[in-house]
């Protein structure tokens, strides 16, 4: 299958990106400009700004909206590679901050309780050995304590854990991403599972793409008792998932999403 002449950008663009931070450490992890600062004015701007995505997705315990801050696409992409898969540790506090703005719409829109707890998606574990952080669960430790400074009652409960290696979802299609992630989650400790029980929970994931990790997760928290209020991510694709219920709900505006379907 060749590759769309956007892909092909994608690549050579993320090619150079990389050279880049091999010999100039002191660049924008957006467009890999020189700055002293992780992100650059531009590329921090088009983060804040970026229009958010909110849209279903079909999981074993039914429909649950997701909200991520932004697209998936130019410097927002090229900051979350970076920070995923090139130690770039520094761009954490925005994207944390992104993430931030994607619960606080999921609590606007009155989807969450008065208390509700933060479950990030576990990387892998030979990805968080080769990167020495989990990435997801850094993002979701530092939101959680924005959102406490904003008033909300959350904190993060690292209570998902992989049951079993996991092959990477890159490049797989819908179909093959779902089997490759079925069961691929579970919340193995007892006091894990009491922890979750009868509780509102947000699943926090830094992309939400096809939605196949996310409903996962969803699954596993729910075969615990847990309600699963919302998924969360700093970006997302706005693209149907390919479930019965899985729609693309579009660029939203906040809490308006729910005006025009999610409510
Ligand atoms: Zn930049």
């Amino acid at each position: 299958m060749s590759m769309g002449l956007s892909s092909v950008a994608d690549v050579v663009r993320d090619s150079a990106r990389a050279a880049l931070d091999l010999v100039a450490p002191g660049t924008c992890a957006g467009c890999g400009l020189h700055v002293s600062t992780p992100l650059c004015e531009s590329c921090a701007r088009q983060l804040r700004a970026a229009n958010p995505v909110a849209r279903w997705i079909s999981t074993s315990a039914g429909p649950v909206p997701v909200f991520a801050a932004a697209q998936y696409e130019g410097s927002v992409r090229a900051a979350l590679i970076a920070y995923k898969e090139r130690g770039r540790r520094d761009v954490g506090a925005q994207l944390a901050s992104a993430l931030t703005r994607a619960v606080s719409t999921a609590a606007t829109a009155g989807l969450l309780a008065s208390s509700w707890l933060l479950a990030p998606v576990p990387s892998r574990r030979d990805a968080v050995r080769e990167r020495g952080y989990d990435a997801v669960s850094l993002l979701a430790t530092r939101a959680a304590r924005q959102l406490r400074g904003r008033g909300f009652d959350t904190k993060p409960a690292a209570v998902l854990r992989q049951a079993r290696p996991v092959g990477d979802q890159a490049g797989l299609s819908i179909s093959r991403r779902r089997s490759n992630m079925s069961g691929a989650l579970v919340v193995s400790a007892q006091r894990d599972r009491d922890l979750v029980a009868g509780r509102v929970l947000v699943v926090v994931d830094d992309i939400v793409t096809t939605g196949a990790t996310a409903a996962d997760a969803c699954r596993a928290l729910d075969e615990c008792g847990a309600i699963v209020a919302a998924v969360v991510a700093v970006a997302g694709t706005p693209r149907l998932t390919g479930g019965p219920k899985g729609g693309a709900l579009g660029r939203l505006d906040g809490a308006n999403a729910f005006a025009i379907g999610l409510g």
